[in-house]
């Protein structure tokens, strides 16, 4: 998978995507993180990449035309269609049902305004999607893109060692995940739970099921309307 990062600080993703799970896939040729520097592709000894607002007010708007420039480069970079998503807090708040559609796709040129954003003429144009992280206000839309680029990849087959532990993952089956515990047994701060030493994975499937279930209802009740529960699952909610 080819993501290309079209920012003022294109390098600070690409170090985000260097550590861990995606820097191991992006030293095995899994993923590859290139950045497109929108001054690069600006005119005049400034080379400017903002301007005032029409009709005043604070901050800066980034201008049309390095920025179209950079996306044009970063298609041309490879011949495989991308989708362009603009980091954006006006977005479609990102999930993990989002994130795996973003991993089905072979590119990506993930957008990141600063500043008051992007002149809207762009985004209407040339975006794809907006994507937010939350509904808070960052100085840049890169560390949203870093956010993109870790939980896409790690999704991609071949980067987790298990390919399991992401199926098991919060939110992919529309429940938290349960608790985990390792060694030692026993610690001053408690003892692991029985069953999950007792090498009946039955039982330990059903613990860890409630435990889901339980944590879900008490943390993030809302999950509990849009996951899919069979009755034994009802039957535990209800008890
Ligand atoms: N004036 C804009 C607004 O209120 O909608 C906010 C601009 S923000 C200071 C600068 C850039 O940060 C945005 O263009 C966007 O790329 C990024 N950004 C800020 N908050 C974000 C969020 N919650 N999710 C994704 N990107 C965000």
């Amino acid at each position: 998978m080819r993501i290309d990062i079209v920012s003022l600080f294109p390098d600070f993703v690409a170090q985000c995507a260097a550590f861990g799970v995606v820097g191991r896939a992006a030293e095995r040729g899994l993923l590859s993180v290139h950045g497109f520097n929108p001054r690069d592709y600006a005119e005049g000894n400034y080379r400017r990449v903002d301007d005032r607002p029409f009709g005043g007010g604070p901050g800066m708007v980034m201008l049309i035309d390095p920025l179209r420039a950079s996306l044009r480069a970063a298609r041309d970079a490879d011949p495989a269609p991308a989708k362009v998503v603009y980091m954006s807090p006006q977005g479609a708040p990102l999930t993990q049902a989002k994130v795996r559609e973003f991993a089905t796709h072979e590119r990506l040129i993930l957008l990141c305004g600063r500043y008051e954003g992007i002149d809207e003429r762009l985004i209407r144009a040339e975006v794809d999607e907006e994507i937010s992280i939350g509904d808070y206000v960052l100085s840049g839309g890169e560390l949203a893109a870093a956010v993109i680029v870790d939980a896409v990849a790690r999704l991609r087959e071949g980067v987790l060692g298990d390919a399991e532990s992401a199926v098991q993952d919060s939110f992919e089956d529309g429940l938290l995940d349960c608790p985990h515990y390792t060694r030692p047994v026993e610690h001053e701060l408690g003892s692991v739970p029985e069953v999950l030493m007792s090498g009946n994975h039955a039982e330990i499937a059903k613990w860890r099921r409630m435990q889901s279930l339980g944590r879900t209802w008490e943390r993030r009740p809302d999950l509990l309307d849009e996951a899919t529960l069979s009755k034994a699952d009802r039957k535990l909610l209800d008890a």
